[in-house]
C-alpha cells in the first residue's frame, strides 16, 4: 500500500499502524514523496482545524505521537488569548463574537461533545511530528499508475516502478492519481484567492492590533467590495527570541490578504520581499514568502459513475474523518475482500465530501460577495441579530446550528 506526506498520507500511515498492524491485520505501507527532503519546502501557516476532525486524528494517532500534538496544537493561554472568531465591519466595529469554548489543552478539547469548535494547527509543526519515525523513500513524483486484476503498479518520473496491492492517492488538491482515476472529476474553483502568509510581529505591534480588535485568536475583517481580511494568530512568545524588552519578544501570525488598515499595514510589512537570507534573521529561519491560495475544492458526488478499483482517493477537505472510515473498512478487509470494504468506503466518503464542499463553498462567496450600499446595511444587520441569538442560545444548539450550515452530520 503506497502514499505521500501530507498531513492525509501520514496520519494513515500512523491509523493503519495503530488499528490495523497492531490488531493482527498486517498491511506492509510504503510512502513516496515527490519533495527531496522534509525541508523541500515551508510546510504551511496556522490553520484551524475543527473538532470532528481532531477526534478522527485522535483515533488514527497512537498515544505516544498524541502526546507530543501540543507542539502543533499549543495550550490555549488563559486571560490572554480569546480562543473564538470575532468578524468585523471595514470601520473596524464588531459584527459578530463567535461563542468561546473553554478548555485547558487539546487533550480536553477532543472530550468537548460539540462539533464545530476549532483549534489553531501549525501545519509545519503537525507534519514534523507525524514524520517522526516513519519511512519514507523522498524525490519520488508519481507520474501514472497502472492496474491490473492482482494489483497495481506506481510509476515515478525517475523510471522507477513499485507493485502493491492498494495505492492510496493522499497527494492533496492537484493530486495526478485522482487525474488519472476519474479524469472527469473537476476541482471546483470559487474564484477566491487570498495571499497567506506568516508574520512575526513584536509584541509591541500585537498589543497595538489588541488594544483595536481585542485578543480573539482568529480575527476576520469583511469589506465592503468583497474585500475580506484573516488574522490567525496564537500569542505565545518565540522562547529562543524572549528577552524582556517588547520589540525582543516575537509572535506567530497567519494573514490572509485584503483591504489594510494601518496596523494590518505595519504587520504586512514584515513579510520578507528579499533573498532567503534575510529570513535567517526571522525567528523562525526559514522561507515563509507570501503564496496565493486559490480556494478550490472537490465534490465527488459531480460524477455520477465511479468504478471502484485498487486507486482509493481521500477526501480533501475532511481527510482526517476520511481516515478513520478507511480503517474501519480497512479492518475487514481479510473477510470481505478488498473491493467490498473500498466500495463502502467511498459510498460514506463521497456522500460526506460532497455535502461539506458545497456548504463550506457557499459559505465563503456569502463572505465575500458585494452588496451594495443598502445591502452591506442589510448584512451588517442579519451578522448583528444572528449574533444576540447566539449569546442567548445554549453552546449544544448553537453547534448544530453551525453544523447544519456547514453541512457537518
Ligand atoms: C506544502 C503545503 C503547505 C500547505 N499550507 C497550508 C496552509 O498554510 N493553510 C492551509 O489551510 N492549507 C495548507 N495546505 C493544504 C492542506 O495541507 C491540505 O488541504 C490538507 O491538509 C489536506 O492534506 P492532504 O494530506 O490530503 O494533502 P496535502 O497536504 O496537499 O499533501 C499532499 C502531499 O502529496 C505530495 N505529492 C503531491 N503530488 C505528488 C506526486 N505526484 N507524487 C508524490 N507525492 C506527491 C505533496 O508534496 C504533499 O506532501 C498546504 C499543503 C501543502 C502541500
Amino acid at each position: 500500500m503506497f502514499f505521500q506526506t501530507g498531513p492525509g498520507g501520514l496520519s494513515l500511515y500512523h491509523s493503519i499502524q495503530k488499528n490495523l498492524n497492531q490488531a493482527g491485520t498486517k498491511f506492509k505501507v510504503k510512502i513516496f514523496e515527490r519533495e527531496s527532503s522534509p525541508h523541500d519546502r515551508y510546510q504551511g501557516c496556522i490553520m484551524n482545524i475543527y473538532k470532528f476532525g481532531v477526534s478522527s486524528l485522535f483515533y488514527s494517532l497512537p498515544t505516544e505521537v498524541q502526546a507530543r500534538l501540543p507542539d502543533a496544537m499549543p495550550d490555549p493561554i488563559p486571560n490572554i488569548e480569546r480562543h473564538g472568531l470575532d468578524v468585523f465591519d471595514h470601520t473596524g466595529k464588531k459584527l459578530l463574537e463567535m461563542p468561546v469554548y473553554k478548555y485547558k489543552n487539546v487533550f480536553e478539547f477532543v472530550q468537548l461533545k460539540q462539533k464545530l469548535p476549532w483549534f489553531f494547527i501549525y501545519r509545519n509543526t503537525l507534519r514534523e511530528i507525524l514524520l517522526n519515525d516513519v519511512d519514507v523513500q523522498w524525490g519520488k513524483k508519481c507520474i501514472r499508475y497502472e492496474e491490473t486484476d492482482e494489483g497495481v503498479c506506481a510509476i515515478f518520473e525517475d523510471g522507477s516502478r513499485e507493485f502493491g496491492n492498494l495505492l492510496v492517492g493522499a497527494d492533496g488538491i492537484n493530486s495526478p492519481i485522482r487525474m488519472q482515476k476519474m479524469p472527469n472529476l473537476q476541482v471546483k474553483d470559487s474564484g477566491v484567492s487570498y495571499v497567506v502568509t506568516d508574520v512575526y510581529p513584536t509584541k509591541k505591534l500585537a498589543n497595538q492590533l489588541i488594544s483595536i480588535c481585542g485578543n480573539c485568536i482568529a480575527q476576520e475583517s469583511i469589506g465592503q467590495k468583497g474585500d475580506n481580511h484573516i488574522t490567525l494568530m496564537r500569542l505565545i512568545p518565540i522562547k529562543s527570541e524572549l528577552e524582556n524588552r517588547e520589540d525582543q519578544i516575537y509572535y506567530r501570525f497567519t494573514l490572509m490578504y485584503c483591504e489594510l488598515t494601518d496596523t494590518l499595514l505595519e504587520l504586512w510589512s514584515l513579510v520578507p520581499t528579499d533573498t532567503p537570507e534575510s529570513m535567517a534573521k526571522t525567528p523562525f529561519k526559514m522561507s515563509i514568502y507570501p503564496k496565493i491560495r486559490q480556494m478550490i475544492d472537490i465534490d465527488p458526488l459531480s460524477v455520477t459513475s465511479w468504478e471502484t478499483s485498487r486507486v482509493i482517493l481521500l477526501g480533501n477537505s475532511v481527510t482526517f474523518q476520511d481516515i478513520e472510515s478507511l480503517t474501519n473498512e480497512l479492518l475487514r478487509y481479510e473477510s470481505d475482500g478488498w473491493k467490498v470494504c473500498i466500495q463502502r468506503y467511498e459510498q460514506e466518503m463521497r456522500a460526506r465530501s460532497s455535502k461539506i464542499s458545497l456548504k463550506s463553498t457557499s459559505m465563503l462567496l456569502l463572505t465575500i460577495k458585494e452588496y451594495g450600499y443598502f445591502g452591506i446595511i442589510v448584512r451588517n444587520l442579519i451578522y448583528k441579530v444572528f449574533n444576540v441569538l447566539i449569546s442567548c442560545l445554549p453552546y449544544d444548539l448553537v453547534d448544530r446550528l453551525f453544523c447544519n450550515l456547514y453541512g457537518v452530520e
